[in-house]
């Protein structure tokens, strides 16, 4: 079959055939019906240096996946053939102290498929069946695939209440863009969202988004304070990890306001805690991964309810893997909102 593999530690991936895996004991294989591009594999294609520290190539990458399950392994009783599934790709122990406190998100021996072992970008793939998530038939399975980086976004937009309440969101790139369709969906008014690209300003628009500012142009906290009458927002949704649009947008949040950080800065960050988060009582969110399994089950039942606009988000749909340079080249430009990939029969 073929498969997008990690065959070497430098730039790029490569498309190569290799044997259908066989699932072990507790694993299913599945048929891959849609696998979708996160920011991961793209800092795994670049050789970046987290990358370096934690890929050990030759490996399968990817992990966002919806597929049917073909095939079961020993001893795995809940899933059978036919089942159509996405997968949870974080393998938490559930033994650690976080575990056992339910906090399976934060387990401290998390591997993930895809970058600690053989991801989905093949026709076929190996899903520990304790990740397996099943879903309803009718779902297309290029929103099946999307559930995952919808957890993340999901988990920032409803760390606390959001209907009815000024949203800011900065950074429209793929999980932004997920997050700006939940805040609507979940009835945030107005959403403004800060974001540099002139092609993601107009996906967000797209999308849902009632203002759109341009950060490089404009001053996002003029811009807020202008639309919620000198008032601020309610919530503050950072997606971009650009040391500036945190600052800005802590600037852009009301007093008392919530605060939900789901971006990764490239360094460490220098702030005036004291004026801009204690005396304002803030509260913050840091948000990593999803919630095991309630995010899930929030995930599943925003998609079924119709109220998501998740197609102008995948800007690229590709049958099989042949052009997967461009996809990824694509992405690295910032040309994209997600990119999915249909694997050819
Ligand atoms: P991305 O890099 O595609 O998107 C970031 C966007 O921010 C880009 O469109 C960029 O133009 C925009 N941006 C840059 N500077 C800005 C500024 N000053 N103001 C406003 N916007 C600005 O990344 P993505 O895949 O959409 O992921 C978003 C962030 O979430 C990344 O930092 C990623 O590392 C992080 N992430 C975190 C988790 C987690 O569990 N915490 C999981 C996945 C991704
Ligand atoms: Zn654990």
């Amino acid at each position: 079959m073929p498969a997008i593999m990690k065959t070497k530690p430098a730039y790029g991936a490569e498309l190569v055939e290799v044997d259908v895996p066989k699932p072990g004991p507790g694993e299913v294989l599945i048929r891959v019906l849609a696998t979708s591009i996160c920011g991961t594999d793209l800092h795994i294609y670049e050789w970046n240096e987290w990358a370096q520290s934690r890929i050990k190539p030759p490996q399968i990458m990817g992990h966002e996946v919806a597929g049917e399950v073909v095939e079961v392994g020993p001893g795995v009783e809940d899933l059978q053939e036919g089942d159509y599934i996405s997968a949870e790709t974080h393998i938490v122990c559930g033994k650690c102290y976080a575990c056992k406190h339910n906090r399976y998100h934060v387990c401290q021996n998390t591997k993930i498929f895809g970058v600690d072992m053989d991801g989905v970008f093949a026709t076929y793939a190996i899903v520990p069946a304790q990740n397996a998530w099943k879903n309803p038939k009718d779902m297309k399975p290029e929103y099946a695939a999307l559930q995952e980086p919808l957890g993340n976004a999901v988990d920032t937009v409803l760390a606390g209440p959001i209907a009815g309440r000024s949203t800011l969101i900065t950074g429209a790139g793929p999980l932004g863009l997920l997050g700006i369709t939940v805040a609507k969906a979940s009835g945030a008014y107005p959403v403004i969202v800060s974001e540099p690209s002139d092609f993601r300003r107009k996906l967000a628009k797209k999308v849902g988004a009632d203002y759109v500012i341009n950060p490089f142009e404009e001053d996002p906290v003029e811009v807020v304070m202008s639309i919620t009458d000198g008032a601020g927002v309610e919530v503050f949704l950072e997606f971009s990890g650009a040391p500036k649009a945190l600052e800005q947008g802590l600037k852009a949040t009301t007093p008392g306001g919530r605060v939900s950080l789901l971006g990764l800065f490239p360094r460490d960050v220098t702030l005036d805690f004291n004026n801009l988060i204690i005396f304002k009582a803030l509260e913050v969110h840091g948000i990593t991964g999803r919630h095991l399994w309630e995010t899930w089950y929030t995930v599943s039942s925003l998609i079924q309810s119709g109220k998501l606009n998740l197609d102008p988000i995948i800007t690229h749909r590709y049958k099989g893997f042949d052009k997967y340079e461009e996809a990824f080249e694509l992405m690295r430009a910032g040309k994209t909102g997600k990119v999915v990939f249909f694997p050819k029969e």
